[in-house]
């Protein structure tokens, strides 16, 4: 009989298991449920990154296996590709990473640059997978607190001096999950004032950077001047390319950073297959005419669910980004209770905001993941609940 070693009993409670088996046990009711708790994006690979990769699938140069730091053509892709959208210069081989997505890089970078005991800093609410790095590194977690009234930006003023004095690291994430805010560009050129005076690394996850609304296309941290002295940026094609299940991202920026990501790299993995990364290359050399297309998509519905809202008096926080809407909870409810008592009385699932840490108390997050008229619909099953009259 084995046990669990004690790193793996200290990882957090994986938050969407809980509420994938609550919305299973519903539908298993019989129950039309509709699902605004996932985060797994609907639409379709582009087909011209499908052929691609088919195509490469076919040829036996990449049934090998491939270069442990990834193919030096993705490199240069990343390259070009952050030169043309954001006007960024980066080294192919020296400030760009190939991941298996960014969920590993992000998972693993705490591990690669910290040691057991130093402090990292995370954002509250935030994406739950990154606690994961904090509790396989054993290093000490503070919270900032994302609130509302300062447009769910951390207020490093407000920081706790011996925190700001001991943190090594921190992680940001614009467009943000869950709340949908941006970043601006005075907000990075702080954050990079604030790292360089206080010798703080800085990992920006930029997993939803092509999905920004209303005309503003959101900008990379690594166009704040000195961001690449002190960070890098997590870039995934999970988005953006609607390639979830395919398991490919980048990082991008500081080489320290990228050293350390490559080294530890170079003991997990080999790399990922050959004919992905050949079609990655594809879909970063492309017009991206598909994610102009698909940003389109996901705006049409979140102007189509926020007038839903709107019409039985539900005000959404105004995203500017990212596909999911943040909602405030009825008075009277936690996000938990509201969040069940949807799926109980509506049918309508969707994800509390307390999953994404206390300082997501308050909300419930919505993903913008289905079309028209299911969100309407979610909406008018609510509306007969008499929570918003
Ligand atoms: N970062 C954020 C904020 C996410 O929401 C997600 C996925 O949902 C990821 C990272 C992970 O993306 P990937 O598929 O590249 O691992």
């Amino acid at each position: 009989k084995f046990e669990e070693s004690n790193i793996l009993q200290h990882l957090p409670k994986q938050f969407f298991a809980s509420l994938v088996k609550k919305v299973n046990a519903k539908i298993a009711t019989g129950a039309d449920v509709i699902n605004l708790g996932q985060g797994n994006p609907d639409q379709p690979t582009p087909e011209f990154i499908v052929e691609a990769m088919q195509k490469q699938t076919a040829d036996p140069q990449n049934h090998k296996y491939a270069q442990f730091r990834g193919d030096p053509e993705l490199k240069k892709a990343a390259a070009a590709f952050y030169q043309r959208e954001y006007g960024v210069s980066l080294d192919p081989e020296t400030e760009i990473a190939i991941l298996g997505g960014s969920k590993i890089g992000l998972v693993e970078l705490p591990f690669a640059i910290l040691n057991p005991g130093d402090m990292m800093l995370l954002p509250d609410p935030g994406y739950p997978d990154y606690l994961s790095g904090v509790a396989l590194a054993q290093v000490k977690l503070e919270l900032m607190r994302l609130t509302e009234a300062n447009h769910f930006l951390p207020d490093y003023d407000t920081l706790d001096k011996q925190v700001v004095e001991d943190a090594k690291l921190m992680y940001l994430n614009y467009p943000n999950n869950p709340t949908g805010a941006v970043a601006t560009p005075a907000f990075y050129q702080k954050t990079v004032d604030f790292a360089k005076a206080n010798g703080i690394g800085v990992v920006q996850d930029f997993a939803y950077g092509a999905i920004g609304f209303d005309g503003h296309r959101p900008v990379s941290f690594l166009q704040t001047p000195g961001a690449k002295d002190v960070g890098i940026e997590m870039d995934t094609f999970s988005k953006s390319f609607n390639m979830a299940g395919w398991r490919i991202g980048f990082a991008a920026g500081n080489a320290d950073m990228i050293e350390a990501i490559n080294l530890i790299q170079d003991h997990l993995f080999v790399s990922v297959f050959p004919a992905i990364q050949k079609a990655a290359i594809t879909a970063l050399n492309s017009d991206q005419q598909s994610v102009h297309d698909l940003v389109a998509l996901y705006e049409k519905r979140r102007n189509q669910f926020f007038k839903a809202a709107r019409a039985i008096g539900w005000e959404p926080y105004p995203s500017g980004g990212s596909f999911y809407a943040w909602m405030p909870v009825p008075k009277g409810y936690t996000s938990e209770a509201f969040a069940d008592l949807l799926l109980d009385k509506a049918a309508v699932a969707v994800a509390p905001g307390n999953g994404f840490g206390d300082g997501g108390e308050g909300f419930i997050r919505v993903g913008l993941l289905i079309d028209e008229p299911r969100f309407t619909e979610a909406c008018q099953r609510i509306a007969k609940l008499h929570l918003f009259d």
